[in-house]
């Protein structure tokens, strides 16, 4: 029997509904909550990725600003963004899109970013609080996929939960998140040994590696939830083919675009896990939601603490 599938959409329009009494009642205090993103180069994905955040900004009525410097941009330039950014009793949260340009510091540029603006939770003084277990600013997609497991009632007491990736925006901080909630982690990386049978011990497989499809069936323990952070673009009829043999809409929409979204899991998956993700419409929905909300968090911890907090979201 396929699995539930976890919808990502669904779980983002609950949380927005939220957000939106929570941006009213800051409103009636005389705050509008304020996002600055800066966009270095033409990079197209992050054009993308920054557009969509502009876009979820103005659906909830949030100031944004959005700043553009060219590639050629210095390490002292992006700096004196940054300051000026951190400085603007306006700007509630500060985003810098990544990846920079290699002659970009970027770890000195996130760690200009006033913690309390840090939006995408990547300051170590952030990370050191959630290391702590202490509230903070949460990175974006690991807090959203906790947002979906606790919405969709998971069970993560006690629950064994393997998270494949341990880069510093996904898996680290997801691991964090998972054992904060009781869960008994594992992180699997590219040098580890045995992966299909050490995620197949899981009830929970958190798969964030950047690899398309390479989840299979025999990773999986029948039953278990699957939570596919992956987004990899598929250009290749072959490997479509292979990804979509059971899923002949997708194969279609394929051969009439020539491309296709595809998650670390293979779509097969869905037979064998209890619960799962799609992709696209799991994670990445409430990657940009989370943004949403740690930029709210960020106005009302800076400029609202007299108003009241009426979200449910466990921020
Ligand atoms: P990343 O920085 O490239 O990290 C990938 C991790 O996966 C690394 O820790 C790597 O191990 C591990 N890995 C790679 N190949 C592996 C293999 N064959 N077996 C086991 N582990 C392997 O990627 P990321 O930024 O965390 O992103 C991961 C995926 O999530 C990407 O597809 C990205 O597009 C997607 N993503 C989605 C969202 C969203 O909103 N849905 C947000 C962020 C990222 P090593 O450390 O040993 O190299």
């Amino acid at each position: 029997m396929p699995g539930r599938i976890l919808s990502g959409n669904a779980i983002r329009d609950q949380i927005y509904a939220e957000l939106s009494s929570e941006i009213s009642a800051l409103a009636s205090a005389g705050i509008r909550p304020g996002l600055a993103a800066v966009l270095v180069g033409d990079n197209p994905a992050s054009k993308v990725y920054v557009k969509s955040k502009i876009a979820a900004c103005e659906k909830l009525g949030l100031a944004s600003i959005q700043i553009a410097s060219p590639a050629t941009i210095t390490t002292s330039e992006l700096l004196a963004i940054v300051d000026d950014l951190n400085r603007r009793d306006d700007v509630d949260g500060i985003l810098v899109q990544l990846p920079l340009p290699s002659q970009v510091d970027a770890k000195k540029i996130l760690e200009a970013v006033d913690p309390a603006k840090d939006v995408d939770g990547f300051h170590p003084l952030n990370v050191g609080y959630l290391v702590a277990g202490r509230p903070t600013l949460v990175p974006c997609t690991p807090a959203g996929v906790m947002e979906l497991l606790r919405r969709s009632s998971i069970p993560l007491d006690g629950a064994n939960a393997v998270v494949v990736g341990r880069s510093d925006i996904v898996g680290k901080p997801m691991a964090l998140l998972l054992v904060h909630a009781n869960a008994t982690v594992t992180i699997c990386h590219s040098k580890t040994r045995e992966l299909p049978a050490t995620v197949r011990r899981a009830d929970l497989v958190v798969a964030a590696m950047g690899r398309p499809a390479t989840i299979s069936g025999d990773y999986i323990r029948p039953g278990a939830t699957v939570v596919d952070v992956g987004i990899n673009r598929v250009t290749d009829p072959l490997q479509a083919e292979n990804f979509f043999a059971n899923f002949p809409e997708r194969l279609a929409e394929f051969r009439a675009k020539g491309t296709a979204l595809v998650g670390d899991v293979h779509p097969d998956v869905a037979k064998i896990a209890g619960a799962l993700t799609p992709v696209p419409g799991g994670v990445g929905p409430l990657t940009i939601a989370m943004l949403m909300s740690n930029t709210v968090k960020a106005a009302r911890l800076r400029r609202g603490s007299r108003t009241p907090t009426a979200v449910a979201v466990q921020r």
